[in-house]
C-alpha cells in the first residue's frame, strides 16, 4: 500500500460542487481509501491569456494499493466524466473543468513520457502546497525536500480559504 497525494482543480461549471464529487470518486477507487480531504482554496488564475474565472483547489491523501499508472489512469477517467462540457450541436471538446493531478505517489520519485512524479510543478503552487500543508504539515516532496519550505517561497501568490461542499 501507498500514500498519494492527489490535487484537484477547477475554475468553471460550479467548481466547489465539482471537487465535491471528485473527492466522492476518489473515495470509492477500487484498493484504495481516501485518508484525508483538504478545504477548498479559491485563487486567481496564473498565466492566463483572456479573463478567466477564478479557480478552485483541493488535495486528497489515499492509500492505496494501485500501482502509479493505475492511478493516472483512474485520475483520467474521473476527469474525462466531468470534463467536457456537452453542449447540443457543438463536437469539439469543450475546456476542461476538473483537473486531477498525482502529486506523490510514497517516496517514488521517477519521469516518464506520460507520467512525471513528484508532480514537476507542485512545488512552486501555492494552491497545491496550502491545501496539501494541511492534511499533511511535515510532508517531503522526494527530491525538493519539505513542502513547508516551498510554501514559504509562493508566499506572493494570493490563495484564500473558501467554502467546501460536503462530499460524503
Ligand atoms: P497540468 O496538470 O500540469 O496543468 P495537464 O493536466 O493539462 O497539465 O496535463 C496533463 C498531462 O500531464 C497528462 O497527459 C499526463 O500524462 C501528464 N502528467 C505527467 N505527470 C503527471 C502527474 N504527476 N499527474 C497528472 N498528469 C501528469
Ligand atoms: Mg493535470
Amino acid at each position: 500500500m501507498s500514500l498519494v497525494y492527489v490535487g484537484l482543480g477547477s475554475n468553471l461549471d460550479h467548481p466547489r460542487r465539482r471537487l465535491a464529487r471528485a473527492m466522492r470518486a476518489l473515495a470509492r477507487l477500487p484498493r484504495t481509501r481516501l485518508l484525508a480531504a483538504s478545504g477548498n482554496y479559491v485563487s486567481a488564475p496564473i498565466g492566463a491569456d483572456e479573463p478567466q474565472p477564478d479557480y478552485v483547489n483541493a488535495v486528497a491523501m489515499l492509500r492505496t494499493a494501485l500501482g502509479p499508472g493505475a492511478v493516472l489512469r483512474r485520475l483520467t477517467a474521473i476527469e474525462r466524466r466531468h470534463g467536457r462540457r456537452r453542449v447540443p450541436g457543438e463536437r469539439r471538446n469543450a475546456p476542461r473543468v476538473l483537473d486531477l493531478d498525482l502529486l506523490l505517489y510514497g517516496r517514488r520519485r521517477f519521469s516518464g513520457s506520460r507520467l512525471t512524479v513528484p508532480h514537476p510543478r507542485m512545488h512552486e503552487r501555492a494552491f497545491v502546497l496550502r491545501p496539501l500543508l494541511d492534511i499533511a504539515p511535515a510532508v517531503t516532496i522526494p527530491g525538493r525536500g519539505a513542502a513547508r519550505r516551498w510554501l514559504s517561497l509562493a508566499r506572493g501568490q494570493r490563495i484564500a480559504r473558501t467554502r467546501t461542499h460536503a462530499w460524503r
